[in-house]
């Protein structure tokens, strides 16, 4: 097994998302990082092989960690147009989001020390306003700057708009991270979860939100699965519990449980107006707590421990 070599390296001197770079610079950059990758972004390893194509791009596993991810990121990872407008948040949570919000309020309830909580990508910051509630003293980090702005000035919260590496955050200050959604855009996820160890105090959690690569919906769909989109939603790291656990490890954290729920073999979003959506959501529902119950659901948390004494 090789160490990180320099294909990981090398991605370290990639742009980030919110820098804007010309396709020709971007293009220099793609053909610096070579057709194929040499090793795993997360474990190192060198056992690749070609997962799937799609959207004109191969996606990568991982044999010993089964991380898959998209090598050839760019110019398509970035917006290179600064007049696109930021992408619309919701502004009001729904009953679902409250009941969501309320459960992971209760998971993290037996760490609260500090009383401090870092959401990584808040977007509107329904769950922060949840969480300030609850009578935590919640912190955002969110990319796009209107975003943050408005989030800011709406809602009255602490966001600081960038990257956590822009952040100016200080060692062991919070007792749980939180993101949703956000893993499977990161280029360097190992430097990430680095600075959510440093910023944890020792013993605090961090709850990771995002899709199961190794799921029953993405294995029966393959390269169909819809979480599969690199373009345009810019999804390219595919995590499952025993990449979450390759990540942990790389990273100094603990992974306390990678819980997973959802089967849904087609979105109902993507059945709508479809005679047969009414069986397919019929026939889908018991399979959910199943998939579940054996660790194989779509939608999973990695649930990761900065270790107590670090
Ligand atoms: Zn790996």
């Amino acid at each position: 097994m090789a160490t990180r070599s320099s294909a990981a390296a090398s991605l370290a001197d990639l742009p980030r998302p919110h820098e804007r770079h010309t396709p020709a610079q971007l293009r220099e950059r793609i053909d610096a990082l070579g057709e194929t990758p040499d090793a795993c972004v997360v474990c190192g390893a060198d056992e690749l092989r070609k997962l799937l194509f799609r959207d004109g791009k191969w996606f990568w596993m991982c044999k010993a960690c089964e991380f898959v991810w998209v090598h050839d990121i760019y110019p398509e990872f970035v917006d290179l147009s600064p007049d696109t407008p930021p992408p619309a948040f919701k502004q009001a949570p729904g009953a679902k989001d409250r009941a969501d919000f309320e459960q992971t309020l209760r998971r993290i309830e037996s760490v609260r020390q500090r009383n401090r909580l870092l959401e990584l990508g808040c977007a509107s910051g329904l769950f922060m306003q949840a969480a300030r509630e609850a009578g935590w003293q919640p912190t955002g980090i969110e990319i796009e700057p209107q975003v943050a702005q408005a989030t800011r000035d709406q809602r009255g919260l602490d966001v600081r708009t960038g990257e956590i590496f822009d952040a100016h955050l200080e060692d062991g200050e919070f007792d749980v991270v939180y993101s949703n959604e956000v893993i499977e855009h990161v280029v360097e996820p190992l430097a990430l979860m680095r600075e959510v160890h440093r910023v944890l105090r020792p013993g605090g959690m961090a709850l990771m939100r995002t899709g199961n690569a190794r799921s029953w919906v993405a294995r029966l769909r393959g390269a169909d699965w819809n979480y599969y989109r690199f373009a345009p939603a810019n999804h390219i790291r595919y995590w499952s519990p025993r990449a979450g656990r390759a990540l942990a490890k790389s990273c100094g954290l603990e992974l306390v449980a990678a819980p997973t729920r959802g089967f849904a073999f087609r979105e109902s979003r993507e059945v709508r107006g479809r005679w047969y959506r009414p069986l397919l959501t019929l026939a889908q529902a018991p399979l959910s707590p199943l998939a579940g119950w054996v660790g194989a659901g779509h939608r999973m948390t990695l649930i990761l421990r900065r270790p107590h004494g670090d």
